[in-house]
Formats: C-alpha cells, structure tokens, sequence
C-alpha cells in the first residue's frame, strides 16, 4: 500500500508554514491549506500489489452546499482521505504531531486530541478517553498518514454532533444535523461517576488570538490555559467533571465553544481572561454575569463575534449564575485583600450558554502587582484551588 501513490507534493514542501502548528518535521510544510491543496497533483504509478485508485469525493453541507472536494485513494475497495482533508474542510487551525517510533499521530482538532495509531482501527477521543473503532487502519502512503472513510462517518460527528453518512453513488460524504444533540460516550471512570455534573471551562483566546499581553510578554491565552488544566486537575480530584472548551493554543470561534458547552450538558459554564487597562493603577479580579437588563459592557473589546441580537436563553439561569459568582467571590476574596468585584452586564459571548454561566477576569495584565501574581505559579495553584472549592460548593448546593 506504502508504494501505490506518488505524490508530487515536492514545489510545496519547502513553503513556509503559514500558521502556528506544532507539527512533526517531516509534515510541516507538507500541507498548506485549502487553496494550495486544490492545486495538489496526485497520481497514480503502477500499483506493485492490490488495487490503488483515486477518487473524488465531495464533502457536503447539512444545506446541501458543497464544502470541499477531496482525492480520495481507494484500495481494494476501501476509501482512504489524506490528512488534509482535515485541515481543508473542518479545521485550518488543525495540528498535527506524529511518532515515527511509536507509530503514534495525534491529532488537534477543534479543541480535542485524537489519538491514532498507524495500522490500527482504534481511534481515541481525548479528554474523554473515548475509544471509536474505525473499519479499518490509519494508513501511510509514502510517508503521509491516511485515514479511513469511517473516520470521517463515525468519529467527526463525535465532535461536530452532525450525523455524516457516506452516499457511494453520488461519491460525497452528507452532513444532516440531528434529531437531538448526542453526547460523547462516557469513559468506564466517568460511567460510574455518572451522577456528577460536568463542569464547562473556557480558556479564554488561543492561538492567533494572544487576548491581552503585559510589558513583560505575559500573554492571557497562556494564563487562562494553564489556570483552566489546574482548574480541571483540582475538580477531577473533587471527582467534579470537567471538559475544557480547549486543551492546547488553538483558535477557536465563540460559537464552537458554545458549542462544546452545549454537546456535553454542562452544568456550569465559565470562561477564564485577564483583564488590561490604560490605566496601570486599576487592579483587582473581576466576576461578570450576563444580565440583559444589566448595563452596557463599554470595552468593545470584550465582545466577540456573536449575534447579539439572538434569543437569550441564559437569561433563564441568571440566578444559579449569581449563586455560583458569590460562591466564587467569597473563595477568591480569601486570598487577597482586593474586593472581587460582581458585575452584571449584557455579554454576548455567554448569551448562547444555556447553562449558569460566568466570566472571570482573573487580573490586570497592565497593572504590575496582578500580573506578578498571575506569573507566580504557586498563586496560580491557590486560584485555582479556590475556583475548584467554589465550583465543588455550588454543584452541591445546586439542583441542576
Ligand atoms: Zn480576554
């Protein structure tokens, strides 16, 4: 199979990367993107064993519109996609890492890790742990691995909730959106802690998106990552639930971590960023909650791209959301002697969380003494241990 396809990829290979991607060496420069991929010529040599073929296969949306067409490589009637596929029609942020040793290639995408062996069908959905068992193996073809069709028919819609089937006859993979949400299979350690909540936490930014940086080049999505992974760590300990909208520095759309939220019912939803200033004077950690009634949030800044305009459904739980900010407010005020302020404002970014739901600024990245604490990582531990405790305390406390 190794030897059935050549890829005349060479004119590419020694591009520049053109985005952030912690990439293997030998994959880095390979695969550029959509656009560069139209122009990828495959061919076929003569087949040495077995039936080597390529085929187009369209990608098509839940309308029906045509997402990307992609050459597939068919062997012995089996359809395999080039891992491009998955930067070209569901995520460009897609990293990628493989082992030649261990044979292992781990893939980001859309905030969750897969994991994949070369020459086996079981695939594993991290942090869940949920293994899907493909019809056949991850394959390499010259050197690039390949994936099977029932990667894209059986594993994506464990992370896009849309159902993906595959029509032979019209040689495209449909997506249809479900009948209902359907939520990651749980693993054995979760299926028996299956009466706890699950906890939703949003790092704040990623990738291109740095949010704020201080002088000193701290940056927010480092901050709210690492205080996010502590977060979970001391939850887990609390046998609390935990799924984090992002796992590594990727980029993600609003709406996808709407979207996270809402596939895995979580119970509460917070998303973590640090505050900046003009001002280096102002100081202090900040809990929002989104009121519709509340005033208008002034820094522009703060809104991300979502419509603003649609239904609120989180107006429903605003007063689970105050309960959980109090709880938080009275841990976090133990660890200092600034007042954690409450405010309530409208905020577009949680207004499609149908779930209580807070944002907390953890600090001001222009003021020196709150960027000093959020660069110590004994600090960090303690404010997480402390959002950890709040959060313990309201899942209890709470009826959800
Ligand atoms: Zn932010």
């Amino acid at each position: 199979m190794k030897k059935l396809l050549k890829l005349t990829l060479s004119p590419l290979r020694n591009q520049p990367k053109n985005n952030t991607c912690h990439t293997s060496q030998n994959y880095r420069s390979i695969w550029l993107g959509r656009s560069r991929f139209a122009l990828c010529f495959i061919y076929l040599i003569l087949p040495l064993s077995g039936q080597g073929q390529l085929k187009s296969i369209r990608f098509v949306d839940t309308n029906g519109a045509l997402i990307s067409t992609v050459d597939a490589a068919t062997f012995q009637g089996e359809i395999y996609f080039p891992l491009e596929t998955l930067r070209s029609v569901f995520d460009t942020n897609l990293t990628h890492k493989y082992a030649s040793l261990t044979r292992q290639l781990v893939l980001n995408l859309r905030g969750k890790q897969i994991v994949l062996r070369i020459g086996s069908s079981v695939a594993t959905l991290q942090p869940q742990a949920t293994e899907i068992k493909l019809d056949t193996t991850v394959t390499l073809v010259n050197g690039d691995p390949y994936l099977p069709l029932t990667f894209f028919t059986r594993l994506i819609p464990q992370i896009y909730g849309h159902q993906a089937t595959f029509n032979s006859s019209l040689a495209q993979i449909e997506f249809s959106k479900r009948q209902q949400v359907q939520h990651l299979q749980p693993d054995r350690q979760q299926y028996q802690n299956r009466q706890q909540k699950v906890v939703i936490i949003n790092p704040g930014h990623g990738g291109n998106d740095t949010g704020g940086e201080s002088l000193n080049g701290i940056r927010e999505k480092d901050i709210t990552l690492d205080l996010a992974k502590r977060i979970r760590r001391l939850c887990q300990e609390q046998k609390i639930s935990v799924i984090l909208t992002r796992i590594d520095d990727s980029d993600l759309r609003p709406s996808q971590r709407i979207q996270i939220a809402t596939q895995h019912q979580g119970s509460f939803f917070l998303s973590l960023h640090c505050n900046m200033s003009f001002s280096t004077a102002v100081s202090g950690m900040e809990i929002w909650i989104n009121n519709l009634k509340g005033q208008m949030r002034t820094q522009s800044q703060k809104v991300e791209k979502v419509d603003i305009f649609r239904p609120l459904l989180q107006d429903d739980y605003l007063e689970q959301s105050r309960q959980v900010a109090k709880i938080i407010q009275g841990r976090l005020g133990l660890l200092s002697n600034d007042v954690v302020q409450i405010r309530e404002n409208p905020l577009a970014i949680l207004s499609g969380i149908y779930m209580p739901a807070l944002l907390l600024e953890l600090g001001y990245l222009s003021n020196l003494k709150d960027e000093a604490k959020l660069q110590n990582e004994k600090t960090r531990e303690t404010i997480a241990g402390a959002i950890a405790d709040a959060i313990g305390q309201f899942l209890e406390q709470s009826e959800l």
